[in-house]
């Protein structure tokens, strides 16, 4: 019988800061037992080698220049399998900060009277530029998740992000909502698959994995009657990774 060839692998950087790369260089064994099952031929963080020809791509970062939209369209023309991984890449992450100000407001900020010589553009999830196959959200990615997207990727299945707020994993595990300790939490908003993982570790939601679509219909009713909190509360401090996600986040306010 003809043994099945592995997948080739590459991983690719943008706007970001390689944290979702580090956590898939800091899975140890579980890394070992990945690279059994696939070919990872280009991934700067563990390797020298940077192969060209590759079946799954892992785009990591947000689109920011003109540059980065057309590199991305060519990662897209050469993949068959295109994985959103993590915040900046899936919502934007922390460099839609930028989306806040007029793009040449936000320049002149930044660059001052060498702002013209910068070539930036408004910050982009890769969604917005190709398609994408396989989102992981989170900032950085949750390594259980990332795990079950790579079972899927192999499976040829899709893999479904949840649609319900951290609140829902966050009470499976037994925490003390961080509103019983007067903190505000972004968990009634935030899309779940994080496991809680900073309430867990007594840390509060920054919302790192993005809105749930529609959060009037999907937030958690139940602690935000439970906490005398309306909606617009919480989605008024939601903008530490989500300031990107533009039309989304206006239609949470409708
Ligand atoms: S999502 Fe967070 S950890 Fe991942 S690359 Fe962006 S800033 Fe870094
Ligand atoms: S608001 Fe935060 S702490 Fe409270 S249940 Fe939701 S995620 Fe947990
Ligand atoms: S608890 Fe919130 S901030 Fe922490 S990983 Fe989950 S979604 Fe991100």
């Amino acid at each position: 019988m003809k043994k099945q060839s592995k997948p080739k692998v590459a991983f690719f950087d943008f706007s970001d800061c390689e944290g979702c790369q580090l956590q898939f260089a800091n899975m140890g064994e579980t890394l070992l037992e990945v690279m059994g099952l696939v070919d990872i031929v280009n991934f700067r963080e563990i390797m020298s080698e940077a192969g060209e020809d590759y079946d799954v791509a892992f785009v990591e970062g947000s689109i920011t220049t003109d540059n980065d939209v057309k590199r991305v369209k060519k990662i897209r023309e050469k993949a068959k399998i295109v994985v959103a991984l993590g915040a900046c890449a899936t919502i934007g992450g922390v460099n839609g900060m930028k989306n806040r100000a007029p793009l040449e407001v936000a320049k002149k900020r930044v660059y001052g009277d060498k702002a013209d010589t910068v070539n930036t553009i408004k910050t982009m999830p890769v969604h917005e530029v190709v398609k994408v196959d396989y989102f992981i959200n989170g900032c950085p990615v949750y390594i259980p998740e990332v795990v079950s997207v790579l079972k899927c990727i192999l499976l040829g299945k899709p893999y479904v992000v949840p649609n319900y707020s951290v609140c829902v994993e966050c009470k499976m595990n037994e925490n003390v909502c961080r509103y019983e300790k007067d903190q505000e939490c972004m968990g009634p908003v935030t899309r779940a698959g994080c496991n809680s993982w900073c309430v867990n570790n007594g840390n509060r939601c920054y919302g790192c994995r993005g809105l749930v679509d529609d959060p009037a219909a999907n937030g958690a009713k139940d602690i935000l009657a439970k906490y005398g909190l309306k909606l617009n509360d919480i989605l008024n401090h939601f903008t530490l990774y989500n300031d990107s996600q533009g039309a989304k986040y206006d239609q949470a306010f409708k």
